[in-house]
Protein backbone atom coordinates (compact mmCIF):
# COMPACT_ATOMS: atom_id res chain seq x y z
CA UNK A 1 0.00 0.00 0.00
CA UNK A 2 1.92 3.27 -1.23
CA UNK A 3 0.98 5.83 -3.66
CA UNK A 4 4.54 4.95 -5.24
CA UNK A 5 4.09 4.62 -9.15
CA UNK A 6 6.60 3.05 -10.84
CA UNK A 7 6.01 3.46 -14.22
CA UNK A 8 7.71 0.31 -15.52
CA UNK A 9 4.66 -1.45 -14.00
CA UNK A 10 2.33 0.56 -15.92
CA UNK A 11 4.11 -0.10 -18.65
CA UNK A 12 4.32 -3.77 -18.77
CA UNK A 13 1.53 -4.37 -16.98
CA UNK A 14 -1.02 -2.90 -19.78
CA UNK A 15 -3.88 -2.56 -17.65
CA UNK A 16 -4.49 0.41 -15.33
CA UNK A 17 -2.78 0.24 -11.95
CA UNK A 18 -4.91 0.98 -8.40
CA UNK A 19 -3.34 2.77 -5.78
CA UNK A 20 -4.58 2.95 -2.74
CA UNK A 21 -2.82 4.68 0.61
CA UNK A 22 -3.93 6.13 4.24
CA UNK A 23 -2.61 9.59 4.72
CA UNK A 24 -2.26 10.86 8.20
CA UNK A 25 -2.93 14.22 7.19
CA UNK A 26 -3.42 15.38 11.11
CA UNK A 27 0.77 16.25 11.09
CA UNK A 28 0.39 18.90 7.92
CA UNK A 29 -1.94 21.05 10.15
CA UNK A 30 -0.23 22.04 13.35
CA UNK A 31 0.34 25.08 12.58
CA UNK A 32 -4.31 25.84 11.61
CA UNK A 33 -5.52 26.63 14.78
CA UNK A 34 -8.94 26.23 13.36
CA UNK A 35 -8.01 22.72 12.83
CA UNK A 36 -8.52 20.59 15.94
CA UNK A 37 -7.62 17.17 13.96
CA UNK A 38 -8.34 15.11 11.41
CA UNK A 39 -9.17 11.60 11.02
CA UNK A 40 -6.13 9.75 8.53
CA UNK A 41 -7.62 10.13 4.77
CA UNK A 42 -8.27 7.06 2.39
CA UNK A 43 -6.59 7.91 -1.01
CA UNK A 44 -7.53 6.07 -4.11
CA UNK A 45 -5.67 6.69 -7.07
CA UNK A 46 -6.21 4.84 -10.60
CA UNK A 47 -3.32 4.60 -12.83
CA UNK A 48 -3.59 4.72 -16.82
CA UNK A 49 -1.55 4.92 -19.47
CA UNK A 50 -2.10 6.21 -23.18
CA UNK A 51 0.38 7.43 -26.18
CA UNK A 52 2.90 8.23 -23.62
CA UNK A 53 1.15 10.17 -20.60
CA UNK A 54 0.08 8.17 -17.28
CA UNK A 55 -2.91 9.89 -16.54
CA UNK A 56 -3.58 9.41 -12.60
CA UNK A 57 -7.21 10.35 -11.06
CA UNK A 58 -9.05 9.31 -8.33
CA UNK A 59 -9.62 10.83 -4.33
CA UNK A 60 -9.17 11.18 -0.94
CA UNK A 61 -11.55 10.65 1.70
CA UNK A 62 -11.57 11.95 5.39
CA UNK A 63 -13.22 13.77 8.37
CA UNK A 64 -12.00 16.97 9.40
CA UNK A 65 -12.53 18.59 12.97
CA UNK A 66 -13.08 22.50 12.44
CA UNK A 67 -13.34 25.50 14.73
CA UNK A 68 -15.74 27.67 13.34
CA UNK A 69 -14.36 30.93 12.61
CA UNK A 70 -17.69 33.01 13.79
CA UNK A 71 -18.85 31.04 16.37
CA UNK A 72 -15.86 29.15 17.67
CA UNK A 73 -18.33 25.70 17.76
CA UNK A 74 -16.42 22.60 16.76
CA UNK A 75 -17.73 20.70 13.92
CA UNK A 76 -17.05 17.66 11.84
CA UNK A 77 -16.58 17.74 7.85
CA UNK A 78 -16.08 15.17 5.95
CA UNK A 79 -14.45 15.87 3.08
CA UNK A 80 -13.92 14.25 -0.41
CA UNK A 81 -10.91 15.45 -2.50
CA UNK A 82 -10.33 14.79 -5.97
CA UNK A 83 -7.31 14.18 -7.84
CA UNK A 84 -6.18 14.80 -11.23
CA UNK A 85 -2.36 14.86 -12.89
CA UNK A 86 -1.00 13.64 -15.86
CA UNK A 87 2.85 12.80 -16.49
CA UNK A 88 5.04 12.41 -19.19
CA UNK A 89 8.61 10.71 -19.45
CA UNK A 90 8.90 12.53 -22.91
CA UNK A 91 9.54 16.38 -22.68
CA UNK A 92 8.35 16.82 -26.04
CA UNK A 93 5.12 16.33 -24.86
CA UNK A 94 5.23 17.92 -21.66
CA UNK A 95 6.59 20.79 -24.18
CA UNK A 96 3.96 21.07 -26.73
CA UNK A 97 1.12 20.82 -23.41
CA UNK A 98 0.05 24.08 -24.10
CA UNK A 99 -2.25 23.96 -20.88
CA UNK A 100 0.78 23.04 -19.02
CA UNK A 101 -1.37 20.22 -17.78
CA UNK A 102 1.21 17.36 -18.61
CA UNK A 103 4.17 17.32 -16.04
CA UNK A 104 7.52 15.90 -17.24
CA UNK A 105 9.37 13.34 -15.09
CA UNK A 106 12.52 12.19 -15.25
CA UNK A 107 12.53 8.76 -14.38
CA UNK A 108 10.44 5.91 -13.59
CA UNK A 109 9.07 6.49 -9.98
CA UNK A 110 6.29 8.99 -9.26
CA UNK A 111 5.45 9.76 -5.73
CA UNK A 112 1.60 10.61 -6.06
CA UNK A 113 1.89 11.48 -2.09
CA UNK A 114 3.25 14.58 -2.85
CA UNK A 115 0.64 15.74 -5.39
CA UNK A 116 -2.36 14.18 -3.04
CA UNK A 117 -0.52 16.27 -0.33
CA UNK A 118 -0.95 19.34 -2.06
CA UNK A 119 -4.59 18.36 -3.27
CA UNK A 120 -6.08 17.63 0.70
CA UNK A 121 -4.24 20.69 1.32
CA UNK A 122 -5.42 23.48 -0.97
CA UNK A 123 -9.13 22.12 -0.54
CA UNK A 124 -9.17 22.47 3.08
CA UNK A 125 -11.49 25.82 3.67
CA UNK A 126 -9.49 29.19 4.30
CA UNK A 127 -11.97 30.36 6.17
CA UNK A 128 -13.94 27.17 8.11
CA UNK A 129 -17.43 28.10 8.88
CA UNK A 130 -20.10 25.88 10.56
CA UNK A 131 -22.59 26.67 8.26
CA UNK A 132 -22.74 29.34 5.66
CA UNK A 133 -25.31 31.32 7.79
CA UNK A 134 -23.59 30.92 10.53
CA UNK A 135 -24.73 34.42 13.20
CA UNK A 136 -21.29 34.21 14.93
CA UNK A 137 -20.84 35.46 18.67
CA UNK A 138 -22.63 38.50 20.44
CA UNK A 139 -19.00 40.42 20.56
CA UNK A 140 -20.03 42.35 23.86
CA UNK A 141 -21.45 39.49 25.88
CA UNK A 142 -19.85 36.57 23.79
CA UNK A 143 -23.32 34.83 23.40
CA UNK A 144 -23.33 32.34 20.47
CA UNK A 145 -26.24 33.45 18.80
CA UNK A 146 -27.08 30.41 16.69
CA UNK A 147 -28.52 29.31 20.29
CA UNK A 148 -29.98 32.31 21.80
CA UNK A 149 -30.19 35.88 21.99
CA UNK A 150 -29.20 38.73 23.98
CA UNK A 151 -29.97 41.90 25.18
CA UNK A 152 -27.05 43.60 24.34
CA UNK A 153 -27.63 46.50 22.07
CA UNK A 154 -25.26 46.89 19.22
CA UNK A 155 -25.14 49.87 17.63
CA UNK A 156 -22.41 50.81 15.17
CA UNK A 157 -22.48 54.67 15.34
CA UNK A 158 -20.50 56.40 13.36
CA UNK A 159 -18.34 58.63 15.51
CA UNK A 160 -18.56 62.05 13.49
CA UNK A 161 -22.51 60.94 13.63
CA UNK A 162 -22.30 60.47 17.84
CA UNK A 163 -20.86 63.87 18.01
CA UNK A 164 -24.06 65.15 15.64
CA UNK A 165 -25.88 63.96 18.26
CA UNK A 166 -24.59 65.33 21.40
CA UNK A 167 -24.89 68.38 19.59
CA UNK A 168 -28.35 68.33 19.04
CA UNK A 169 -29.03 67.27 22.57
CA UNK A 170 -27.40 70.52 23.59
ZN1 LIG B 1 -20.40 28.88 13.46
ZN1 LIG C 1 -24.65 40.13 23.81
Amino acid sequence: MSLHLNLRHLESADQPIALHDVLQIGQWLLSRKDIKSAAPFEVNLTARLAADVVEVAGESKGEVLFVCSRCLTEYKEELTVPSEHAFTKLKEIADADSEDRIQWINGDLIDLSTYVQEDILLDLPYVPQCNPGCKGLCPQCGTNLNESSCDCKIETIDPRLEKLKQFFKE
